[in-house]
């Protein structure tokens, strides 16, 4: 998840505290307030239910009072006097009072004697409970529906007449009975009541108001529950004379706020016993509890926006310079050393971070460019000593080659010198000292290995004529004609030399002296052949050869060219141009083909 901002954080959390004391405050007023708004409406209630009803005992009093007046009076109480007089007294009376509906006077017998608007005059109502009533003492009727009268007045409430009946009995002064003074109070009356109490209340169209009988049934009150006796908690109470409220449920399964009151009487007049009620539906009682309630939700829910916007813009300025400290520090985590740490006037902590962090970063440079000066100065004298190195080493590999070459010179040299010491100059062949040396190796391999080996000398013959005759180069041609000449008819394992002057030596290993001969043959015609060329055109040139050759092994190689020299002096002797073979035990020679002296080609 990705985190959340801090100014988010403390947005949110703002919001939320707000949210939640919105809550608990709308809940606990709301509590508070249904209570006491419960006991304000319940107490009111009561005291409308107590107002109605002490103002119709007072009513009722006064109607009592009226009667109980009018009966005293000498046209009452005088037997002989005219209908007529006692007529314009009710109806006197009557006007006094508009809710006086009837007022009439019955005589002993229950006739009505007079009445006002002569209404029911003569009429019979001694079965009336007023008049049956009242025979002995004053009477309060309660109240009942118009059942002579109904027809007779006018009537434009669209509903029943009915009447509260007041009734005294009239006597002579000498205290004879004389009848019955009764008077019929309209029941709106109690409707007139009802509003001037209510008249004080400001929602009056929310309260309703009720009057029962002392049973229970319904005398005024709400069209659907006229006439219905009713069983309510809060009517037991007011019949035991409590003057309260309840929250109770009604027969239309609503719940009321109820008041109640009961009639007592007032003064002489003892009351019916009626029970006035007020109610009112607890949800409009309510009412204003829920619409504060929905005021402080929504005050709430604004000032919890408010908050957030507050939680913002402080949290924006709380998490400012963080956020430019940690912009700061990523720029110098990301390489850009000079990223300057701001300096934010701010609140304490941020400051101690800010300066915190500024010691941090100007530690943390000053050992960078500890280290990097340190670096710097160690890559130099490793460059410095590299650089060293390699010169050191360029001048070791110099001097490695120098000495190669001088010494490769000196090798050189050497090998020259080692040529020359051992090679003839003139001919190319090996010197008399090489031969010997050379000799003497391979004399001690035959010896080892038990092998025969033969010693050739040969001699240009009559070379001194040829000096003479052509001249010196001449003769050095011709040695150096002859040297080439044996060097490649001999074989290559054969040592050959120059032995002196114009005399060669050839060691011819491995062999017998016949293969010895052989070898020498070979060379004497191979030279005889040779033609070199002069100013006087080609010559040719031959050579005597003395062969000595031994079988058994020999340890000095002396005798064996002795007795090949012995050879060559006997090949010169018997002729020259021949090879002459010295068995080494018994020196036999050899005639070869004659040939005698130098020959021209
Ligand atoms: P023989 O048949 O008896 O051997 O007669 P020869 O003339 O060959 O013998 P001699 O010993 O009288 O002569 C040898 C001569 O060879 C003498 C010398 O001047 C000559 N000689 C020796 N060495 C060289 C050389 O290197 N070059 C030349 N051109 N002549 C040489
Ligand atoms: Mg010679
Ligand atoms: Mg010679």
């Amino acid at each position: 998840m990705r985190p959340q901002s801090l100014k988010a954080h403390l947005a949110l959390a703002f919001g939320i505290i707000t949210l939640i004391l919105t809550l608990m405050l709308g809940l606990i007023i709301g509590r508070t307030t249904t209570r006491q708004v419960q006991r304000d409406i319940g107490h009111s209630l009561a005291e409308l239910a107590f107002q109605m009803s002490d103002k119709l005992d007072r009513g009722m009093f006064e109607r009592y009072r009226d009667i109980q007046i009018a009966a005293t009076l000498n046209v009452m109480r005088n037997p002989a006097a005219d209908p007529a007089e006692r007529r314009a007294l009710l109806e006197k009376l009557q006007d006094t009072y508009p809710d006086y509906a009837w007022i009439g006077f019955a005589d002993p017998q229950g006739s009505v004697q007079a009445s006002t608007k002569m209404l029911l005059e003569g009429v019979d109502v001694s079965q009336r409970p007023w008049y049956q009533g009242a025979l002995q003492q004053p009477f309060v009727g309660d109240v009942h529906e118009a059942m002579l009268l109904a027809k007779l007045l006018p009537n434009n409430t669209g509903e029943p007449l009915r009447f509260v009946d007041v009734s005294v009995p009239v006597t002579s002064q000498q205290g004879a009975p004389l009848g019955v003074l009764g008077a019929h109070l309209s029941w709106t009356w109690a409707q007139e009541v009802e509003h001037s109490v209510l008249k004080s209340v400001e929602d009056r169209n929310a309260i309703e108001m009720l009057v029962l009988s002392k049973e229970g049934n319904v005398l005024m009150g709400p069209a659907e529950l006229r006439g219905q006796t009713l069983k309510l908690r809060s009517l037991q109470q007011a019949q035991q004379g409590v003057n309260s409220y309840l929250i109770e449920e009604w027969p239309d399964g609503k719940t009321y706020l109820t008041g109640f009151s009961a009639s007592s009487g007032y003064r002489s007049y003892p009351g019916l016993g009626w029970i006035t009620v007020t109610r009112q539906a607890v949800d409009a009682a309510f009412t204003p509890v829920t619409s504060l309630q929905q005021q402080i939700f929504f005050v709430g829910s604004l000032t919890s926006l408010l908050f957030i916007c507050v939680g913002w813009i402080m949290a924006g300025r709380i998490a400012r310079p963080l956020l430019a400290l940690s912009s700061a520090a990523r720029r110098i985590r990301q390489g850009n050393m000079s990223a300057q740490l701001p300096v934010v006037p701010s609140y304490t902590e941020v400051n101690v971070l800010s300066t915190s962090l500024s010691t941090l970063v100007s530690s943390l440079l000053q050992h960078e460019a500890e280290l990097q000066s340190l670096n710097e100065s160690l890559e130099q004298r490793v460059q410095e000593r590299t650089e060293a190195l390699t010169q050191t080493n360029a001048e070791l590999t110099r001097e490695i080659s120098e000495r190669q070459r001088v010494e490769q010179e000196r090798e050189v040299l050497i090998k020259q010198l080692k040529q020359l010491a051992e090679t003839d100059a003139l001919t190319g062949l090996l010197n008399r000292r090489a031969f010997f040396g050379l000799a003497e190796r391979e004399m001690k391999r035959t010896q080892r290995h038990d092998l025969p080996l033969a010693v050739v000398i040969f001699d240009v013959d009559r070379f001194k004529q040829i000096n003479d005759t052509y001249g010196h180069a001449i003769g050095d041609q011709v040695l150096r004609s002859v040297a080439h000449v044996c060097q490649s008819l001999a074989r290559d394992i054969d040592i050959l030399a120059r032995y002196g002057g114009e005399e060669f030596v050839l060691l011819v290993q491995d062999a017998d002296e016949a293969t010895a001969q052989h070898v020498a043959e070979r060379l004497r015609i191979g030279i005889m052949q040779t033609e070199i060329p002069s100013d006087s055109g080609p010559i040719t040139a031959t050579a005597s050869f003395g062969v000595a050759a031994t079988r058994t092994p020999i340890s000095d190689l002396a005798p064996l060219l002795q007795q090949a020299d012995a050879a060559l002096y006997e090949a010169k002797r018997s002729g020259r141009n021949r090879v002459v073979v010295h068995q080494a035990e018994d020196a036999l020679a050899l005639d070869a083909a004659p040939f005698d002296g130098v020959g021209s080609a």
